[in-house]
């Protein structure tokens, strides 16, 4: 007797549709035995525990032995918001630890979705924003940058007044165009949501707070409405995933309702509580990343065929000029691609921004070691002499 064959489905087609439109967020991940520097992620290139091989190392392997990893960890990671706050110079009850500052966008974005419900971004900024907010089915206000990768002011207002977006997320400094926003131009755009005509939450996100020097924790008082992202992982610590929200208690508490219980798992709670008491470690390898930063770009100014644009973070964005020398593909040294590709036979691995929108020809590399950056530049000094 045969057996009738099961009804046949496609169970994809189950999923959303505006979540099958989208492309995954992708990083290339090519044979680490290749490369000889890593310069595409935004981290940093100093591994905090072994790097300080004295007590941080040290505390941080009797720490990660002590956690019960039987136990669930503390549910609100009590001592670590403690440490955070303390840090930051606020108080425990406006610090909300999350999963990377990637679940922070997640959270924020899951407490507003709705219904014809908008989120405000400048173009081209952080890609989470956007992929997160079409996730949770958001309108996506899209709000394209000046030229030179500022804030075009007039056109943002004239979108929070048509729009009226429920959630604003301006990256400062801006990844990956590494744009140190006037604290002016920042201001007028958390003022203009400020209720009135518009009323939207502003997050104005830190992630690379170490580089720039910049805050507007400072308003926090001013601004109910203000809410502020930092994260640990572009100071040495990516693989531990520890971010935080920091904003007005009232909008913390809904917030934490969004938040999945124990999300900071007990070993990342450890080891950032370790590295908390040690402050001086991050700041010792932020200030050394700050001159590597100028440096590289002074030099990266120096070469013929790049435009290269001004950094407030610890990484440079630069464009490949083409032949027509308007970053046109063509010759080796000619497309941003071109010269990518180049690079990572050269072991060099830099983020390939050569097709993105609004981002025509252009790669982002990330500040590494000395010798890292000097085998940077030596590769791409010796790539553009040979396609010019
Ligand atoms: N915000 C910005 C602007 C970023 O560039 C990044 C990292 N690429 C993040 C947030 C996410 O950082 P985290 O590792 O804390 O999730």
């Amino acid at each position: 007797m045969t057996s009738t064959p099961p009804p046949t489905c496609d169970p994809t087609s189950l999923i959303r549709p505006e979540v099958r439109r989208l492309r995954a967020y992708h990083v290339e991940a090519p044979d680490p035995a290749r490369i000889r520097a890593k310069l595409d992620a935004n981290e940093s290139p100093f591994a905090l525990g072994d790097h300080v091989r004295t007590e941080l190392a040290a505390e941080l392997a009797t720490a990660l032995a002590d956690v019960e990893l039987h136990r669930y960890p503390d549910p609100q990671a009590q001592e670590l918001r403690r440490l955070l706050a303390a840090d930051l110079g606020v108080s425990a009850e406006q610090v909300l630890a999350t999963n990377g500052s990637d679940e922070g966008i997640q959270i924020l974005l899951q407490a507003v979705a709705g219904p014809d419900t908008a989120v405000a971004i400048p173009v081209p900024t952080f890609a989470m924003y956007e992929l997160g907010a079409r996730v949770h089915g958001l309108r996506v206000v899209a709000v394209p940058l000046d030229a030179a990768f500022d804030l075009d002011l007039a056109a943002f207002r004239a979108a929070l007044r048509a729009e009226r977006p429920r959630l604003v997320f301006l990256a400062w400094p801006n990844n990956p165009t590494a744009r140190l926003y006037g604290r002016e131009a920042v201001e007028t755009i958390v003022r203009a949501c400020g209720g009135g005509d518009c009323g939207a939450l502003v997050v104005v996100d830190e992630a690379y707070v170490h580089y720039s020097g910049q805050s507007v924790l400072d308003r926090l008082a001013e601004y109910p409405h203000l809410v502020v992202l930092r994260t640990l992982s572009k100071v040495g610590l990516a693989g531990i995933r520890l971010g935080m929200i920091i904003a007005q208690p009232a909008v913390l508490a809904e917030l934490n309702k969004v938040r999945l219980p124990y999300n900071v798992n007990a070993l990342s709670q450890a080891a950032a509580r370790v590295v908390l008491r040690h402050p001086g470690v991050v700041r010792q390898h932020a200030a050394t990343i700050v001159r590597e930063r100028d440096r590289v770009l002074a030099a990266l100014q120096r070469m013929a065929g790049l435009t290269v644009f001004p950094s407030g973070a610890n990484f440079i964005l630069m464009r490949v000029n083409g032949p027509g020398g308007s970053g046109g593909p063509g010759g080796s040294g000619g497309s941003g691609e071109a010269v990518w590709r180049a690079l990572l036979a050269q072991g060099v691995l830099v983020r390939n921004f050569s097709r993105a929108p609004h981002l025509a020809e252009c790669l982002r590399v990330t500040i590494g070691t000395p010798e890292e950056n000097d085998l940077f530049l030596q590769a791409l000094g010796a790539v553009l002499a040979a396609g010019g």
